[in-house]
């Protein structure tokens, strides 16, 4: 029987020499020629493996890789599906300023644990795999894109392009901070924008000539801050405002972003009609209203909890305790869940910080998940 500890073992100078490099590689998403020039790395890394690799390039982000390959016994079972991002929230210089450093059985570095010992989890993981003659006896297809940090508005397609047919995904994002929970419930994103139309007049002699934007916009922010229901998981936020042109005018315009979540399919449908009916109170006004669900809720299946009981499971055999919790943020298991792949998210890391000072993963804890990650592949 494989050990699978002893496996991912010895390989964690490889696996740690990866992260390194690509830590090294500051790729903040909109920086397409930083971005386009790991996802080249990781096209020759995932090709040296054997991979059907394709480049898909993009216009305004880096360009995506997916790779592809055949089951081990030529089967044409679903495939497995592995998904991760290439992209970080930090600006260039950030590697410079926070350092890239061991300390306390962590591992420091701006982007190491969002997400690049995610990504070298998965390359090493198929390569050790690759070279015990443990590859699954089902196709497997890998995708890395390079815009999820700001949603995934280019790669989406990609991503439920990939989920289709699907047995299961493997999203490599890092655990819940702290104890590296692997999400098993995200709710889903939505954004929309109200922009309302008035009419001018000055604010002193004419007022009844106007018709406030303003004022119209500020009902509306109140009607949707009634949205929340906090206890059932929707949250409802006017983010951001703007409007007006001076002082003395009747305002003619006025614009807010607002940002919502909620856990069901069926709250995203409601909320999404509650916004959409608003009408105007203040005569003179128009309302128009855009935006969308970009990210649907990942619901917690029966599919899906089995799945992470499985590798829970399989963590606690190797010594590792592994928990699962529900959180407020999106990724592309999102997308992948709402297209019925049973989608496991949060594997890649255990560590602190994401998208702040000292972001660092747990050295000890990488090895596991390397473990964990090649007995998922062989197993499932
Ligand atoms: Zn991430």
């Amino acid at each position: 029987m494989t050990d699978w500890l002893d496996l991912a073992n010895s390989k964690k100078n490889e696996l740690f020499e990866l992260i390194e490099m690509l830590v090294r590689i500051e790729t903040p998403t909109s920086d397409k020629a930083a971005n386009d020039r790991i996802s080249m790395i990781a096209a020759d890394l995932l090709r040296s493996l054997g991979g059907e690799v394709t480049v898909h390039p993009q216009i305004e982000f880096g360009d995506h890789v997916t790779a592809s390959w055949a089951a081990s016994n030529g089967s044409t079972d679903k495939h497995a599906l592995i998904v991760g991002h290439l992209d970080t929230v930090w600006p260039h210089g950030t590697l410079e300023r926070m350092g890239y450093y061991e300390e306390d059985g962590r591992m420091y570095g701006p982007g190491v644990l969002d997400m690049k010992a995610g990504i070298a989890t998965t390359i090493i993981g198929l390569r050790v795999l690759q070279d015990n003659d443990l590859w699954p006896d089902r196709p497997i297809k890998v995708l890395f894109n390079t815009d999820e940090e700001v949603g995934s508005p280019s790669s989406r397609p990609l991503v439920e392009e990939s989920a289709v047919n699907a047995e299961y995904a493997l999203i490599m994002e890092p655990g819940q901070a702290g104890a590296g929970a692997l999400k098993t419930q995200r709710k889903g994103l939505g954004e929309f924008r109200i922009s309302v139309e008035g009419k001018a007049s000055h604010a002193g002699a004419f007022p009844e000539r106007g018709a406030s934007a303003i004022h119209e916009l500020a009902l509306r922010i109140i009607e949707l801050q009634g949205m929340n229901d906090w206890a059932n998981g929707i949250t409802v936020n006017t983010g951001l405002i703007s409007g007006g042109s001076a002082r003395n005018t009747i305002p003619a315009s006025a614009d807010a972003t607002i940002d919502v979540r909620v856990r069901t399919n069926e709250q995203a449908a409601r909320i999404e009609t509650e916004i959409r009916s608003m009408k105007p109170e203040i005569a003179g006004t128009t309302l128009t209203i855009s935006g969308s669900f970009h990210r649907p809720p990942m619901e917690r299946t029966p599919e899906l909890a089995e799945l992470a009981e499985k590798l829970i499971d399989w963590s606690n055999d190797f010594g590792f305790e592994l928990t699962e919790e529900s959180t407020g943020g999106g990724s592309d298991a999102n997308l992948t869940a709402a297209m019925g792949v049973p989608s496991a998210d949060g594997l890649g890391s255990k560590g602190l910080n994401p998208h702040a000072e000292g972001e660092n993963i747990e050295i000890g804890e990488q090895v596991n998940r390397l473990a964990l990650f090649m007995k998922a592949l062989h197993s499932l």
